[in-house]
């Protein structure tokens, strides 16, 4: 299966049908399915949670999942990467690049190209 993580940003970028975007999709983080949040001031703040093993009972008829996530807030990130993300927009007309460049939790340089879909 592939994975991978969400970053919302709390700066809406605007597609081309004019609609304000604020979730992304990335593969440069984790891969865990976890939440991570890109700031008006340029910080980067991961989510912080503990795995809880789900008694069988609770699972679903194939067994899983096996672990509940549990979260317990958010954390700023000291991170020093460049990471690239991605989604469309709700009408399907628009994909957008965003290529985010943090040194020391810090984002220094974001590139945004919004094109058209077929
Ligand atoms: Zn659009």
């Amino acid at each position: 299966m592939s994975m991978f993580d969400e970053i919302h940003s709390e700066e809406g970028i605007k597609c081309n049908c004019g609609e304000e975007i604020h979730d992304f999709q990335t593969k440069d983080l984790d891969n865990l399915l976890e939440q991570f949040i890109l700031n008006k001031n340029g910080t980067i703040d991961a989510e912080d949670y503990t795995l809880k093993s789900l008694p069988k009972e609770e699972r679903n008829e194939f067994g899983f999942p096996f672990f509940k996530k549990e979260l317990k807030g958010f954390y700023k990130m000291n991170l020093t990467d460049t990471i690239h993300c991605y989604t469309n927009c709700g009408h399907g007309k628009c994909w957008i690049d965003m290529t985010l460049t943090f040194v020391d939790g810090t984002l220094v340089n974001k590139t945004i190209e919004v094109s058209e879909l077929e």
